[in-house]
């Protein structure tokens, strides 16, 4: 009787601990050979992601959209060294379409539980989109370097002025005009880096890497010493945890740079009390 149940018995143990698996097209198979990280269109549902994912599978390889994302994240990605991506974690990146979190539309959902990054092929502009694939690889470098996407690093707290408060994370910011780079504060490029301290990293990380980004916030940058204070501190954190980015910054950034070597830049920085954030 046992062995008649046990292929039933291990097909269920294995169903509880599945990841979600991944049909590979050959043409994203391409980019997992250069990259190390597994390209694909096509998933099953998730079972045991926290999020209610939903998402539609592409499920054609020539879909010019899909096609369009994949040439434009095949440049931003190729910006980083792949001991960033090796740190980062990260498994897989799926392309799929009509993305979500339960009902809220979503252009990109980090899973870092299973180490896949979503991307909505369909997400309007180009810009936008070389700024979203940085920002939300940002959220998944956090959580390998820290334990938690959402770590209230009191380095990064201790930049901010005096009193500041974040809101209560991107979840609650969703209203298009907050990713605007309206500078609504000293120290932030936009409301969305106001609403939680891990937007305001990826928000930061998305600016260095996208270059139109960059040139979006250069003038505000010039003149905020706490945006460029973020700047220093981010890539020294990071540096410190990847010494071969030393050489991969973005020329426009180079005035912005620790002097001291990264990980001593770092210790230099004192931590701010437990940063606080709104209820
Ligand atoms: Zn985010």
């Amino acid at each position: 009787m046992f062995k008649r149940l046990l292929p039933l018995v291990l097909m269920l143990l294995a169903g509880c601990a599945a990841k979600p698996e991944f049909q590979r097209p050959s043409l994203l198979q391409t980019q997992h050979q250069r990259t190390g990280v597994f390209f694909t269109t096509e998933t099953r549902p998730l079972t045991v992601s926290p999020w209610d994912i939903r998402y539609q599978n592409i499920g054609y390889e020539q879909d010019p959209k899909l096609l369009n994302y994949l040439a434009l994240f095949e440049q931003e990605i190729a910006k980083l060294p792949p001991a960033v991506l090796r740190l980062s974690g990260l498994d897989k990146v799926a392309f799929v379409r009509a993305l979500s979190v339960g009902p809220q539309p979503r252009a990109a959902v980090p899973d870092y539980i299973h180490e896949v990054l979503y991307y909505d092929v369909d997400a309007p502009g180009d810009a936008y989109l070389r700024h979203v694939v940085h920002h939300e690889f940002y959220h998944m470098l956090e959580q390998q370097l820290y334990g938690s996407a959402y770590y209230k690093d009191p380095l990064w707290h201790s930049l901010n002025p005096d009193g500041f408060v974040y809101g209560n994370g991107g979840a609650y910011a969703r209203d298009s005009s907050v990713s605007v780079f309206s500078h609504p504060h000293p120290g932030f490029v936009n409301g969305y880096a106001m609403s939680g301290l891990e937007e305001d990293k990826a928000e930061i990380w998305a600016i260095i890497w996208a270059q139109q980004s960059w040139q979006a916030v250069e003038t505000l940058v010039e003149i905020d010493s706490i945006l460029q204070a973020k700047i220093r501190l981010l890539t020294a954190q990071v540096q410190c945890q990847a010494p071969e980015m030393a050489n991969t910054w973005p020329d426009y950034i180079q005035r912005y740079l620790a002097a001291l070597p990264a990980c001593e830049f770092v210790d230099t920085i004192h931590a701010a009390p437990a940063a606080v954030e709104g209820s």
